[in-house]
């Protein structure tokens, strides 16, 4: 084991758009996935295996189920999924969700098992296109925001009042007001700005301390943020300028996983990170909390 602090890439295949990574402590595996792949992985840090399945589709984020399995968010919208066989089986989509449009991106679980997860447009345009939604426990789904440009990083505060979430376009991590018992929020702010020349802010994740954990695309770099303040309190550099999602794992919950992003490199910026669409470990210092799965 690498000594804290010291970032340390996980000898598997590269990813063209590695993202979702989360810790799926029923099975002590790390779920990641490989957007434009379009492949969902099953990390064992114990043997190193790395088992991927093609999905058919772009996948925007995997989630565990509490009940055994996976839950995906692919371009079409919410599935389940089994990890063993590799079987999707499709929800039925939200009516506002048009696939040709938009594709589904990053996603969590709330602190009550519910599945959020949110939307982008395939090609730019002048208007946000993405929307917020939930998938509850009952399979029933809601749009919880609109005019989303990339919707990204999401994560609940300690004492689960308030969802921290990142749409990607504005450089700032929002807050609202979380209800844990009707999965209502309310009361969006600015939490953090992120300054200029320090990348764009990706995945996230709340460690012990309730401090949020940022991956920084396009910025060689995790960041650990205080949302209370606003401050920027640590920088773990990456060998990889596109860093995408990052989540605690391990039995302690001690490593922080990194993926990372490949995509529209050119032949030069390759050379000089052949290790792009890997993914890293580091030990940071700080503990994770662990993920919540979905109820349904
Ligand atoms: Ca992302």
């Amino acid at each position: 084991m690498a000594n804290v602090g010291e970032v340390e890439p996980i000898p598997v295949a590269p990813a063209a758009l590695g993202e979702g990574a989360i810790w799926n402590a029923a099975v002590q595996r790390l779920q990641w996935i490989d957007i434009i792949g379009q492949r969902v992985f099953t990390y064992d840090p114990a043997t190193g295996e790395n088992r991927g399945f093609d999905v058919g589709q772009k996948v925007g984020t995997v989630v565990p189920r509490a009940h055994g399995g996976l839950m995906l968010a692919l371009q079409e919208g919410f599935a389940s999924f089994d990890a063993d066989t590799g079987r999707v089986a499709l929800l039925p989509r939200p009516p506002e969700h048009d696939p040709q449009v938009v594709r589904f991106n990053d996603g969590k679980c709330d602190p009550s098992g519910r599945f959020w997860a949110g939307t982008m447009a395939l090609v730019k345009g002048p208007k946000p296109l993405g929307r917020l939604y939930r998938l509850d426990a009952d399979g029933s789904i809601r749009v919880m925001l609109q005019d989303v440009g990339t919707s990204n990083g999401i994560a609940w505060s300690l004492d689960r009042r308030t969802l921290y979430f990142i749409d990607t376009p504005l450089l700032r991590v929002d807050a609202f007001d979380y209800d844990d018992v009707t999965g209502a929020i309310a009361n969006r702010r600015t939490v953090i700005s992120i300054p200029p020349g320090i990348g764009r802010p990706d995945g996230s994740t709340l460690d012990a301390e309730g401090m949020l954990w940022i991956a920084m695309y396009d910025g060689w770099a995790a960041t650990r943020w205080n949302p209370r303040t606003g401050e920027l309190l640590q920088t773990v550099r990456l060998p990889v300028a596109r860093v995408t999602s990052c989540a605690f794992g391990g039995p302690e919950l001690d490593t922080l996983f990194l993926t990372s992003a490949r995509e529209k490199l050119s032949e030069e910026q390759l050379a000089a990170q052949p290790l792009a669409g890997g993914l890293f470990r580091v030990r940071p210092g700080v503990r994770g909390v662990p993920a919540f799965s979905y109820q349904g």
